[in-house]
């Protein structure tokens, strides 16, 4: 039988690579596609000897084309990170608006169902704790996050768009803080850096003060969440995160003892529109989805210090 056919965007990335790992194993045929920009072809290395898997090297924000039938797009290409938003900020302007528009004209082309990966950045730093998906946020919209959140919130808007004017089928996930293997060593997010600094014995840089919050999710949960979302038949957004609240300084010291590190906690300055506290209101993905994350911060950790330890950075 001919297999059903999936678009991940962003397919070297991070999510994009665990996305395709599963729809794999769910036994669609997967056409990743990634630029490469912040992606790792390494991610997806282990998929290239596959029959039901091929690799486009396209960047999504010019015109894409795609042979042949599509059931399915996921829109997961983005620079992810505050130090990538920094770097990049055209790109990621870019991704999130030119290439979600022409993401969606080409679900409407083939008639396919249309996921995009939106975020918690849309609440900006948030007046309401823990987030519900009805809170419209508290962005700056010409900060430095200001190019992704505000990409991500056109994001959003277009794919209502196309869902209310032409009827597509269209989900949207609130993506919160996710961490596993393949995270990105140098994009400076907290865990791959605070891990590194632990295995180099190096200072943990905690900015601010280390009481912000943060909410983290290990990939796998994430995953299983946004397959059940793209199965289901909501279209308005639903947030996916583990709401296991903690400070970014608790966080670091989790960090140290888990590797045995002797690594010291530093502090530097808060980086600008830093939030505050994060944690997903997950009500409506337990009631709609019957989703909630089954890992918990100490197995996912070490799930992902394994990666990182494994990584010839810390083998020569
Ligand atoms: N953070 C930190 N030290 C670092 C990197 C990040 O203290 O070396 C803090 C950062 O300021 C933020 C939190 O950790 O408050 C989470 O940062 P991350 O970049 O992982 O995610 P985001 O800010 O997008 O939630």
């Amino acid at each position: 039988m001919k297999k059903e056919r999936v678009l991940i965007t962003g397919a070297a990335g991070f999510l994009g690579s665990h996305l395709s790992d599963r729809f794999l194993k769910e036994g669609f045929h997967v056409i990743g596609m990634d630029n490469l920009l912040t992606g790792n072809i390494n991610n997806i290395s282990h998929l290239f000897p596959r029959e039901d898997f091929e690799f486009h090297h396209h960047d999504v924000s010019k015109f894409v084309h795609v042979p042949g039938d599509l059931k399915y797009i996921l829109h997961f290409a983005s620079p992810a990170s505050p130090i990538d938003y920094l770097k990049m900020p055209i790109q990621t302007m870019k991704v999130g608006s030119l290439g979600t528009l022409n993401l969606l004209g080409l679900a409407k082309a083939k008639n396919a169902r249309m996921l995009i990966a939106s975020t918690s950045e849309v609440y900006g730093d948030p007046h309401v704790h823990p987030q519900t998906e009805e809170y419209w946020g508290n962005v700056n919209p010409i900060g430095p996050r200001g190019v992704y959140d505000e990409a991500k919130r056109f994001q959003e808007a277009i794919t209502m768009a196309y869902h209310r004017f032409h009827q597509l089928e269209t989900r949207i996930i609130r993506i919160f803080n996710t961490y596993g293997p393949r995270m990105r060593l140098d994009d400076g997010r907290a865990l791959p850096t605070f891990m590194s600094q632990a295995l180099r014995g190096e200072d943990i840089t905690v900015f601010g003060d280390g009481s912000q919050t943060r909410s983290f999710c290990f990939v796998d949960d994430l995953v299983d969440g946004i397959y059940k979302l793209l199965l289901s038949d909501y279209a308005l957004p639903v947030n996916i995160g583990n709401p296991s609240e903690i400070t970014i300084k608790e966080f670091a010291d989790e960090v140290v003892a888990l590797t045995g590190s002797r690594s010291k906690v530093i502090y530097e300055p808060l980086p600008t529109d830093d939030p505050q506290q994060r944690r997903p209101d997950i009500s409506k993905a337990q009631s709609i989805l019957g989703w909630e994350p089954k890992v918990s911060r100490s197995e996912g950790l070490k799930i992902t210090l394994d990666y990182f330890k494994a990584l010839p950075e810390f083998n020569s």
